[in-house]
C-alpha cells in the first residue's frame, strides 16, 4: 500500500502516518517526491485497511499495489530513480558506461584499464575479484587480493568499481571496495545474499538470472529495496534459449515492459549477451536504442590474454570505435554521455 501525503503536509502529519505503519507490523519506506511526499509499506498489508490512513491529517489518498513487487513497481513510485554515486548520477537523461576486463588480474592490467577508460571519459570500470566460474578448475578469481588492486585504482585515478559480490562472508570487504555491487546472474535469486545487500549502503547492479522472467527480476530487486537499499540497477545480460549461434540470447525486448513496469534503472551487458567480441558493438548500439540507461562492457589491454571470458572481450580500439558510434546514437536518443 501507498499513503500519499497532500502537497503541504506537514512532517509531524507524515511522522503520524509512519508510527501507524509500524504500530501495525509493517515497514514504512518514505518516498520523498517532487511536490509532496508517499509513503510506501512494505509487509503483510492485506489485512491492513486503507480507511485507517486515509482518516489520519495530511493524507490525501491511500493506494493499493497491485503488483507483487511494490517498491520496485511504478505504482510506487511514478518518477524514474536516478541513482547517485560518487561518479555521478546514473538514470534519467543519462547514459553511463562500464567497461573492463571480466576478471581483475594483476596491478598493470588494472591500472591500464582504469586510465584508458578514464581517458575516455568512462567513470566506472568492472572487474571481478570472485568469479562465478562453471567449472571448478577454470580462474576463479584473485578474491581479496583482488580487491585490493582495485581499491588502490580507485584511490590513484579516482575511477569507480563495479565489482560482483558472490557470497554473504565477503559483503562487507565488497562493499567497501566498490562504488556499486555487482550481483551476479547465477545470484539472482540467491535470497540470503540479497536480503545481506539489501542492508548495504552503496548501489547494486542486479544481473538478470538467466531463466529468470521480468516479473521474478523485479522481485529480486525488491528483495534488496525492501531492506533499505533503494538504489537498484537493473542489468540484463541474455538469457538461455535454443540458439546455439551465441553464448545467450540477449532479450532487449525486455527493456520497453520494464520500463512501463519498474522506475529503476536499467542496463545492458552485451558482452555476456552474445559471447563473441564482434557482436558486441552492434547489440550495445541497440541496447541504446530500445532504451536502456547504460553499458556493462568487457574491454581489456589484451583481450587475447584475458584470464576469463577472452572470447567476448573487446579492445580498446573496439571499446573507442563503440563509444564513438554510441555518441552519435545518443543524439538521437536524447542521452548524456
Ligand atoms: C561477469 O560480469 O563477469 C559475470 C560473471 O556476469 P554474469 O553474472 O552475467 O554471468
Ligand atoms: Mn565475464
Amino acid at each position: 500500500m501507498l499513503v500519499v501525503m497532500r502537497p503541504h503536509a506537514s512532517d509531524a502529519e507524515i511522522a503520524r502516518v509512519i508510527e501507524m505503519i509500524q504500530s501495525k507490523g509493517l515497514t514504512p519506506h518514505p518516498l520523498p517526491g517532487a511536490t509532496r511526499t508517499a509513503i510506501g509499506m512494505t509487509g503483510n498489508t492485506i489485512a491492513v485497511g486503507k480507511d485507517a490512513f486515509e482518516v489520519l491529517p495530511g493524507v490525501e489518498e491511500a493506494i493499493r499495489v497491485t503488483k507483487p513487487y511494490k517498491l520496485a513497481s511504478r505504482e510506487m513510485k511514478k518518477d524514474d530513480t536516478l541513482v547517485h554515486t560518487a561518479m555521478g548520477d546514473i538514470g534519467l537523461k543519462n547514459f553511463t558506461m562500464i567497461a573492463g576486463p571480466c576478471s581483475v588480474e594483476d596491478e598493470a592490467t588494472t591500472m591500464k584499464t582504469a586510465e584508458f577508460l578514464l581517458s575516455r571519459g568512462i567513470r566506472f570500470m568492472r572487474a571481478g575479484a570472485f568469479k562465478p566460474r562453471t567449472s571448478p578448475y577454470s580462474f576463479q578469481g584473485l578474491g581479496l587480493e583482488g580487491l585490493k588492486l582495485l581499491a588502490k585504482a580507485r584511490e590513484t585515478t579516482g575511477i569507480g568499481i563495479v565489482t560482483e559480490l558472490m557470497d554473504v562472508e565477503h559483503a562487507a570487504a565488497v562493499e567497501e571496495a566498490s562504488d556499486i555491487i555487482q550481483i551476479g546472474t547465477r545470484n539472482m535469486q540467491n535470497f540470503s545474499l540479497l536480503k545481506r545487500v539489501g542492508l548495504c549502503r552503496k548501489p547494486v547492479l542486479l544481473k538478470r538470472g538467466m531463466c529468470a522472467t521480468l516479473e521474478e527480476w523485479l522481485m529480486a530487486a525488491e528483495y534488496i529495496m525492501a531492506g533499505g537499499n533503494y538504489d537498484v540497477i537493473l542489468c540484463e545480460r541474455g538469457v538461455r534459449t535454443f540458439s546455439d549461434h551465441s553464448r545467450n540470447t540477449l532479450d532487449l525486448s525486455v527493456i520497453p515492459p520494464a520500463k512501463v513496469l519498474t522506475h529503476l534503472p536499467i542496463f545492458v551487458d552485451p558482452s555476456h549477451g552474445t559471447g563473441k567480441r564482434q557482436y558486441v558493438a552492434p547489440m550495445a548500439l541497440a541496447s541504446m536504442a530500445a532504451g536502456a540507461d547504460g553499458l556493462m562492457i568487457e574491454a581489456h589491454p589484451d583481450p587475447d590474454h584475458a584470464l576469463s571470458d577472452s572470447s567476448q572481450t573487446v579492445d580498446f580500439h573496439t571499446l573507442d570505435e563503440m563509444l564513438g558510434q554510441l555518441k552519435q546514437l545518443a543524439v538521437i536518443m536524447n542521452k548524456q554521455m
